[in-house]
């Protein structure tokens, strides 16, 4: 049997939450897997840290100047907000295994949605969970059946895997969900966030027994000997409360004489439109916008207390690969700040993930499998974007975006 790549995706795992498992459950499923392999513990996720341009980054080993994806930006010539959605220009790494002549299968991982899987084509499955609402145990359930050859449904076809597919992506998303805070299955919306990160590590320690589940059954069947598995997520998350900054800051921005506005609210004298997401403001100032201008709203960024880093254009493009279309400035507010659209009800709190905060940019991540010695740890600082193309290159000899490696 040839070489296989699982990969699982926990949207959402802040390595903070691995930590809390550490002293709270020593001895609990998710430490006991962490043992079984090679742990990331410096591993960083990116510009920005939001979901769909992050899951798209990972596949892809590329950022948002190659994957078009940073969620969206303003379009200061059409005027308007353009949201990236799914957007996935680079070449992933399910295109690459079929590129390779190999087969591969989507199990919930939506990126991958008719790009390439496909519901109903076995060479390259796209595979939903019969249930409306599907958890982490559904579709790790779908991922059990699959290892043991038992009848698999995608579209209107039903598959047996007497090989398991060459590479094979899960896509969990509980975690994510009871971190932002949301109502979610047994789970009310929590006034505290201590509340909701001990619903976090229940569930975590859920996830982690069922995984050791898994494990169990590629050793049972011998598919362990070949198989890398790839574990890690896209961003972690960050807890905020109260007042909105937005408000503030474009009141110092107009006070400052940078005529500042929301993308709605935008007029002829508009210099500089602000743009939020949930903690992250982006500015996008006018293609005339001059260096003078420019000096004014970084003092303005500077004096904000609350605003912990801002970022410029140049280094967005130069340290993280940000698409030109991205903003001028991106400010992140310092931890428990937010620029949301609108303030926090003083009875609760709420969560995300797009800031440069610790909380969201530690993330969880791990490979086991053949190769990978147990109990191990990887300490050096890494990004997440460089898992797949390193893992695919090893272990694989495939080479995920060539055109970009060459550069
Ligand atoms: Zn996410």
């Amino acid at each position: 049997m040839e070489n296989k790549l699982l990969y699982i995706n926990i949207d959402g795992f802040s390595y903070s939450y691995l930590e809390q498992l550490r002293c709270q459950f020593p001895d609990g499923p998710f430490l006991k897997l962490t043992q079984k392999g090679k742990l990331y513990t410096n591993l960083r996720s990116g510009l920005v840290s939001i979901t769909n341009p992050m899951q798209s980054a990972i596949l892809c080993g590329a950022w948002s100047n190659q994957t078009h994806n940073f969620y969206q930006h303003y379009d200061w010539e059409g005027a308007c907000v353009v949201k990236h959605r799914r957007t996935c220009d680079a070449e992933n790494i399910a295109q690459l295994f079929l590129r390779e002549g190999k087969t591969v299968a989507s199990i919930h991982q939506f990126m991958l949605e008719n790009n390439p899987c496909i519901e109903g084509d076995r060479v390259r499955a796209y595979i939903k969970c019969p249930q409306e609402k599907s958890n982490a145990f559904h579709r790790l359930a779908v991922l059990k059946d699959m290892i043991l050859c038992k009848p698999v449904v995608s579209g209107d076809q039903t598959f047996i895997y007497e090989q398991f597919p060459d590479f094979v992506a899960v896509y969990i998303d509980d975690i994510d969900s009871l971190g932002h805070n949301n109502d979610y299955e047994k789970y009310p919306r929590r006034r505290e966030f201590s509340q909701r990160q001990q619903d976090i590590l229940e569930r975590l320690n859920l996830i982690g027994q069922e995984l050791l589940g898994i494990l169990q059954c590629c050793e049972d069947t011998g598919l362990y000997e070949k198989l890398t598995i790839l574990i890690t997520t896209d961003h972690g998350m960050t807890p905020f409360w109260g007042q909105s900054r937005l408000p503030d800051i474009i009141r110092r921005l107009n006070q400052a004489g940078i005529a500042t506005s929301l993308p709605e609210e935008r007029t002829a004298h508009t210099r500089v439109v602000a743009l939020p997401c949930a903690i992250e403001l982006s500015l996008y100032c006018a293609p005339d916008i001059t260096a003078a201008e420019k000096e004014i709203i970084e003092k303005v960024c500077r004096e904000a207390s609350y605003i912990e880093r801002y970022f410029k254009k140049p280094e967005m493009q130069r340290e993280y690969g940000f698409d030109p279309r991205g903003p001028e400035f991106l400010l992140s507010p310092e931890y428990g700040m937010h620029f949301y659209h609108r303030d926090i009800p003083e009875d609760t709190y709420a969560a995300s993930h797009d800031s440069f905060d610790e909380t969201s940019q530690h993330i969880f991540g791990m490979t086991l499998g053949c190769g990978v010695p147990a109990d191990t740890v990887w300490e050096k600082k890494t990004a997440v974007v460089d898992l797949l193309p390193k893992i695919t290159k090893e272990r694989f000899g495939f080479i995920l975006n060539p055109e970009r490696q060459q550069k």
